[in-house]
């Protein structure tokens, strides 16, 4: 045990190199060995305050999980992480590792691999597992979006022994990880053995349901449902509006990402531009290599410093040749029968805006243009709210649903609503949403006690 001495570098994560992963679309990062993982665990520290659980949204006991690891107990690891995480599986290979960014390791040198760590725990230890429902209880739950936050919603509904069902507009599970999260980052499988630690709890999935269009909020709350959570995630794209904006060619990532996801391999061609810096445009200027195109290049209109997307994923498609073109704003796209070249204003950084990064300004006068035959627009998406008129609903700054911070609840008696920029953000959201849930039923099935004898 390496307690009280702190190693600074982290057992080496192994992956295929970038000409191999460009060659697929299979996941190119691989697990550590048994070995690798405990001496990796090893290097935790043990704080006594437990940091990454603190800063984890589901509040996963990650200290506990990598204690067990470091120890050789891969069964317990499991235990331990599969009580707050339904989707670990996933989770182990996509979380965006808040608990990372703040482990004291890591202030010496590298933070302990605690979402590796994760992987490592469902790869050696048994996750076959199945969630346990209690007995049944009077009260039926409709949930609309089968994505993180739903799920993790009718996961606690459902264990709780309430009546779930779940519409979904999509004919998947799974939202926007299994609609847009690129399989050489997260396979298919992955997520199916999420799932099938579900499949004990009787949740019922309504599939190709739209709820607002094909059935309302109103009319789910007539037939019998006395709840409703919505989860209805990211699904309404930023649009670019400048010249040029509808030349075939230019495509909005969100739905491009979901047309690859589907199998289909919209043609690029050789120069793809994307603009943008999350982690959405990271993912594309990435999938379109695999596709073919020999040069993808960012836009972004302010430094590195400033780009939202995550630094793993912009190292890694760093190394496997996109390029990022700091500081430029697109203000046209040209061509006649389809997209040529985007120009674009070239920006300086101002002061903070209210998201407290430095504003980009445009520098009077500087354009720049790159030729590209494609452009993928991937400037943030917002909850759909459009087909929720009567519900006093508004989006946060990431784009997703706000609704009361404490209880979920919207102006709709009966409807709750959550969602978050990442896959634990939203599992917290429908957790809180669900123990509001049942706080709610609870009370409703509650004899009234009004003008009763004393
Ligand atoms: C390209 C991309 C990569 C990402 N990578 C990561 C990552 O690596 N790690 C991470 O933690 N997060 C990542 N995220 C973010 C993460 O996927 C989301 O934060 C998370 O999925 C949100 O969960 P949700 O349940 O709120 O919404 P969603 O996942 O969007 O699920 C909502 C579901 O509701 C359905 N729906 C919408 N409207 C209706 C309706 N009216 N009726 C019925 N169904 C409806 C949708 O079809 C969808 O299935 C990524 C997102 C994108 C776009």
């Amino acid at each position: 045990m390496a307690r009280g001495r702190l190693i600074p570098d982290r057992v080496r994560i192994q992956s295929l190199g970038p000409e191999e992963r460009l060659s697929s679309f299979d996941e190119y990062l691989m697990p550590y060995t048994r070995e690798m993982a405990i001496e990796e665990a090893q290097r935790c520290v043990q704080c006594a305050k437990p940091w990454c659980n603190l800063a984890c949204p589901i509040l996963q006991d990650a200290r506990q999980y990598v204690i067990q690891i470091s120890e050789g107990d891969f069964e317990g690891a499991v235990e331990t992480i599969l009580k707050d995480d339904m989707m670990a599986s996933c989770l182990g290979k996509v979380c965006y590792s808040y608990c990372e960014d703040v482990c004291v390791v890591g202030k010496k040198g590298d933070p302990v691999a605690i979402r590796h760590l994760k992987w490592a725990a469902l790869e050696y230890g048994n996750g076959d597992r199945s969630y346990k429902r209690e007995s049944e209880r009077d009260g039926a739950v409709a949930i609309v979006g089968a994505g993180p936050a739903g799920l993790a919603a009718a996961r606690l509904l459902a264990e709780r022994g309430y009546r779930v069902t779940i519409f979904e507009a999509s004919h998947k599970p799974g939202g926007l990880v299994t609609q847009t999260i690129p399989t050489y980052r997260l396979s298919p499988e992955t997520f199916e053995e999420d799932m099938r630690r579900l499949e004990s709890l009787g949740i019922e999935y309504r599939y190709g349901v739209r709820v607002g269009a094909d059935v309302t909020l109103e009319e789910l709350l007539q037939r019998g449902y006395d709840a409703v959570f919505l989860g209805i995630g990211t699904h309404s794209p930023g649009v670019l509006n400048i010249p040029g904006k509808d030349l075939p060619g230019v495509f909005i990532a969100l739905e491009f990402l979901k047309r690859v996801m589907d199998g289909e391999r919209p043609v690029v061609g050789e120069t793809v531009a994307i603009i943008g810096g999350g982690d959405v445009a990271i993912d594309c200027s990435r999938t379109v290599l695999r596709m073919g195109a020999k040069k993808s290049v960012i836009l972004y209109r302010r430094t590195r410093e400033e780009m939202p997307g995550a630094d793993e994923e912009i190292e890694d498609a760093m190394a496997e040749g996109v390029d990022i073109r700091f500081l430029v704003s697109p203000v046209e796209f040209k061509g006649e029968d389809r997209v040529e070249s985007v120009r674009c204003q070239v920006m300086e950084l101002g002061e903070p805006d209210e998201s407290g990064r430095r504003r980009p300004v445009p520098m009077e006068g500087r354009y720049e243009t790159f030729p590209v035959d494609s452009v993928l627009v991937a400037i943030g998406q917002w909850a759909d709210l459009e087909a929720f008129p009567d519900l006093d609903l508004k989006t946060g700054r990431d784009g997703s649903i706000l609704a009361d911070p404490e209880t979920s609840g919207t102006s709709m008696e009966g409807v709750f609503a959550g969602g978050g920029p990442s896959i634990v953000h939203a599992m917290a959201a429908g957790e809180t949403a669900a123990r509001s849930i049942m706080e709610y039923l609870e009370k409703k099935a509650a004899p009234t006690t009004a003008g009763s004898p004393p």
